[in-house]
């Protein structure tokens, strides 16, 4: 039995202390840097969930204060406005690092190229030093981005990818590619504990209706009755994973077996052209508005789709719940934010 199994079990039993586990009778405590952001905000409240404490670690460029003001009053959750840029002091106990800090979305992460290269790269250096001193072991959120604009579909992890090293896209394809590197290079020379998820495209309650991302783009374009707008002729392909279902499997991955150290892929292999999204989003949402076509972004993968037979294979994990439902949640909750009704705790489909 992984600790995944021993996580999701221990929400059942009752008592402040339902999470000491281990040698030292401690509640473990997970820090996760860039946890206001979509992510890592949904990742510390399952932590809480499990009677962790936990360290959201944030600069706040993307993120929101809001994802965590249902946390906020939790006496096993404190909040750190830092940027991983700058090394990392943090002298209290803890015991497992996600490393979620980095915008994800493209107008996001090129608006200020050099800062996400920094991120990227200081990022991984200052907080591999804090888990060597900690002797915490780290998660790394990489990204399908690593693989380019893929030639081969679907992508394993041992496709090495076709990364354009100069292109819009660079600084946060080659920043995580380079992150990789460093966090390979620290297991191999100084022995930290680390995984590697590769990511590809999450959605779900919690985004930011201005993030820029395609579902984010697609649902409020089509509730505030706008042009949904489709860059090139849609014909590009991603595969989109829900959010409880990423979270599962980062979770699985920090917990899984040792062996599962090498980079992995995490994601929904289902695979939709935008131009399906956009058909079904406007199904759901038949509120008039007309698709446009803009300009194909430069260096937008034409194709994006995950192999996870190593996930299935090392922790057990794949995705549960498909994008008609997925869909469904996340619209309600962009439908609530619209309205201004605050929706605290972003929905599962169960
Ligand atoms: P997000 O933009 O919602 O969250 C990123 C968080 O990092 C924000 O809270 C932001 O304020 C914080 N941050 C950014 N730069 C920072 C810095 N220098 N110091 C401290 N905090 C900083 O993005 P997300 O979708 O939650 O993605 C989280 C992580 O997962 C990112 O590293 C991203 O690259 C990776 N990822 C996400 C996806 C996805 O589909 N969501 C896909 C691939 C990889
Ligand atoms: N896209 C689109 N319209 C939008 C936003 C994005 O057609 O309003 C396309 C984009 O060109 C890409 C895909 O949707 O092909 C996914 O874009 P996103 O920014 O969500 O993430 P990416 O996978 O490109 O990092």
């Amino acid at each position: 039995m992984n600790s995944v199994t021993s996580f999701t079990r221990l929400k059942s039993v009752s008592g402040p202390n339902r999470h000491s586990t281990g040698g030292r009778g401690k509640r473990k405590s997970i820090l996760v840097s860039g946890g206001a952001g979509f992510l890592g905000s949904r990742l510390c409240g399952r932590y809480l969930e499990y009677g962790c404490r936990v360290i959201c670690l944030d600069n706040l460029s993307t993120g929101r204060i809001g994802n965590l003001s249902h946390f906020m009053e939790d006496p096993n959750f404190s909040f750190v406005l830092h940027d991983v840029v700058d090394p990392i002091k943090i002298d209290s106990q803890i015991d497992y690092i996600f490393n979620m800090a980095c915008p994800a979305s493209p107008p996001k992460y090129q608006s200020d190229p050099i800062q996400t290269m920094k991120t990227n790269l200081y990022g991984a250096f200052n907080l591999l030093d804090l888990a060597g001193r900690a002797k915490a072991r780290i998660l790394q959120a990489s990204t399908s981005e690593v693989y380019g604009d893929p030639e081969v579909s679907p992508q394993p992890e041992g496709y090495q990818g076709n990364v354009n090293t100069v292109g819009p896209r660079s600084c946060y394809d080659e920043g995580k590619r380079a992150a990789e590197t460093i966090f390979h290079e620290h297991r191999e020379c100084l022995g930290i504990d680390l995984r590697i998820a590769r990511i590809f495209n999450a959605y779900g309650p919690g985004m930011d209706p201005e993030d820029g991302r395609v579902v984010s783009n697609f649902i409020n374009q089509a509730l505030a009755g706008k042009p949904i707008t489709i860059y090139g002729d849609g014909s590009q392909t991603r595969s989109f994973c829900y959010l409880e279902d990423m979270v599962d499997g980062l979770i699985a991955l920090m917990h899984g077996p040792a062996t599962s150290f090498e980079p992995m892929n995490i994601g929904n292999p289902n695979e939709f052209t935008v131009a399906e999204l956009a058909a079904l989003v406007l199904e759901k949402i038949p509120s008039g508005s007309k698709i446009v076509h803009v300009d194909l972004p430069t260096d937008d993968p034409k194709q994006r789709r995950p192999d996870i037979c190593r996930a299935q294979k090392h922790l057990g994990w794949f995705p549960r719940v498909n994008l008609d439902q997925g869909l469904d949640q996340t619209i309600d909750y962009f439908r609530a934010e619209a309205e201004g009704r605050h929706q605290s705790v972003p929905l599962m489909v169960r």
